[in-house]
C-alpha cells in the first residue's frame, strides 16, 4: 500500500519534504471495518489547513499519520454490514492506495449514475458547498448582484452557476483571460474580472453599477477588501474559504475595510459544509437535476498518478487547475 504520510508541518507552501512516501504491506479487515481499492481523490486547499498544529472545525493530521483527503474507491473486503464487496463508496479514504479502518462518515455513491470523479466536484463535497454556502448563507434573491471570487474553480463555478438558475446577475472574479472567458462563455456569468491584469475595484465598478448584494468568498485578502467598498445595503459575505492567506508564514490579512458592514448594515458570515451533512442527499439530487436539464456543468481536472501527490496539490496555490482537481489513482 503506497501512501504519503505527513512528515513535518509545512511554513508557507507545502512541498515534496512535507510528507513522507511509504510502501507498507495491506492488512485484513477487522470486525467493523472495511478495505477500500481508492480510485480517485479530491485534492482540496482545506488540505493545507489540516497540516497546521491549529483548532479548526476538524483536528489536524498527526504527524507520521496518512495525508488525509476525500475520495472514491471501491471496497474489496468487508466485515461491516452495511458495506459489501463491490461496492463504490465516498469518504474519508487518505492519499494512499487502500482505506483500511471503520468507514466513519462512507457512504455509498453509485458508478452507473454519474461518473465517479463526479462525485467529488458537483455531487460531492464542492457541490454541496456551493449549494448550501450560496443558497443558505448568501440567500440571493432574483435580481441580486452576486459577487464570486475563486469563480473559475471548483466551488466557485457551481456557486455562480446556481446565482443564475436563481435569477441572480452574477460576477466572477478569476485570474486569467482563458478562466474569465470560461465563466461568460461556458457558464452564462455575466461578468467577470481578471484580478492577474486588471484592477480588481475598476472592475466591480464596471460590472456591479448597484452594488454588491451577495459576495461568495473563496479567496480573502486584497480581493475581500475591494469587493467590501462596493457592498449594496443590507449585502451578505460568505466566508467559504481565503486561499490568499493559507500559506502566509504571518498573521492571516484582515479586511481592512469591514466598516462597510455597519455603513451597509451587512453582514459577514462564516461557513463549514459539514454542518449542512443531514441535507447532502437532497441536495446532491436537486443538482443532479439541474446538470440533466443541462442547466449546471461540472468541470474535473483530472492528474494521474497517486505519486504525484505533492505537485499536483500546489497546482491549487498557483492557479494551474482549471476545475475540480482530481487526483486518479
Ligand atoms: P479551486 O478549484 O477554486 O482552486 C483554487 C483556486 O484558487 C485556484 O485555481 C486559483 O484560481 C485560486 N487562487 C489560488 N491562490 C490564489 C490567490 N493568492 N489569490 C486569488 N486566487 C487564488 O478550489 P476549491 O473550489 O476546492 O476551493 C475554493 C475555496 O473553497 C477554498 O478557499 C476552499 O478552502 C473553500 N472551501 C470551503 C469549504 C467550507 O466548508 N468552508 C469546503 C470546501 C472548499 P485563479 O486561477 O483564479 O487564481
Amino acid at each position: 500500500n503506497r501512501q504519503f504520510l505527513l512528515a513535518q508541518r509545512p511554513v508557507g507552501l507545502p512541498s515534496r519534504d512535507t510528507f513522507s512516501y511509504v510502501e507498507t504491506p495491506l492488512g485484513e479487515p477487522a470486525a467493523g471495518q472495511i478495505l477500500v481499492k481508492n480510485l480517485y481523490l479530491s485534492l482540496d486547499p482545506a488540505m493545507r489547513g489540516w497540516m497546521n498544529d491549529a483548532k479548526s472545525y476538524i483536528p489536524p493530521v498527526g504527524l507520521g499519520e496518512v495525508m488525509r483527503a476525500l475520495g472514491v474507491g471501491q471496497v474489496i473486503a468487508s466485515q461491516h454490514p452495511d458495506f459489501a464487496v463491490g461496492d463504490h463508496v465516498n469518504g474519508a479514504v487518505g492519499v494512499q492506495d487502500y482505506f483500511l479502518g471503520e468507514p466513519k462518515g462512507f457512504y455509498k455513491v453509485d458508478p452507473s449514475r454519474a461518473p465517479l470523479p463526479l462525485y467529488l466536484s458537483a455531487l460531492g463535497m464542492t457541490g454541496m458547498t456551493a449549494y448550501f454556502a450560496l443558497l443558505d448563507v448568501g440567500a440571493p434573491k432574483a435580481g441580486d448582484t452576486v459577487v464570486i471570487s475563486g469563480a473559475a474553480g471548483a466551488v466557485g463555478s457551481i456557486a455562480g452557476q446556481i446565482a443564475r438558475i436563481k435569477g441572480c446577475r452574477v460576477v466572477g472574479i478569476a485570474g486569467g483571460q482563458e478562466k474569465c472567458r470560461f465563466l461568460i462563455d461556458e457558464l452564462g456569468f455575466d461578468g467577470a474580472i481578471d484580478y492577474k491584469s486588471e484592477d480588481v475595484a475598476a472592475g466591480l465598478k464596471r460590472e456591479c453599477p448597484k452594488g454588491v448584494n451577495v459576495f461568495f468568498d473563496n479567496v480573502g485578502g486584497d480581493i475581500l477588501d475591494a469587493v467590501l467598498t462596493r457592498l449594496a445595503p443590507k449585502a451578505r459575505v460568505v466566508i467559504c474559504g481565503a486561499i490568499s492567506q493559507y500559506n502566509n508564514k504571518e498573521a492571516v490579512k484582515g479586511p481592512a475595510n469591514y466598516l462597510a458592514l455597519l455603513v451597509n448594515r451587512a453582514r459577514m458570515e462564516g461557513f463549514v459544509v459539514m454542518d449542512y451533512a443531514a441535507q447532502f442527499a437532497d441536495a446532491a439530487r436537486e443538482m443532479a437535476g439541474w446538470m440533466a436539464e443541462g442547466k449546471l456543468k461540472s468541470k474535473e481536472d483530472i492528474v494521474e498518478g497517486l505519486t504525484t501527490f505533492p505537485e499536483a496539490l500546489l497546482k491549487l496555490f498557483s492557479g494551474e487547475n482549471f476545475g475540480k482537481l482530481v487526483l486518479k489513482v
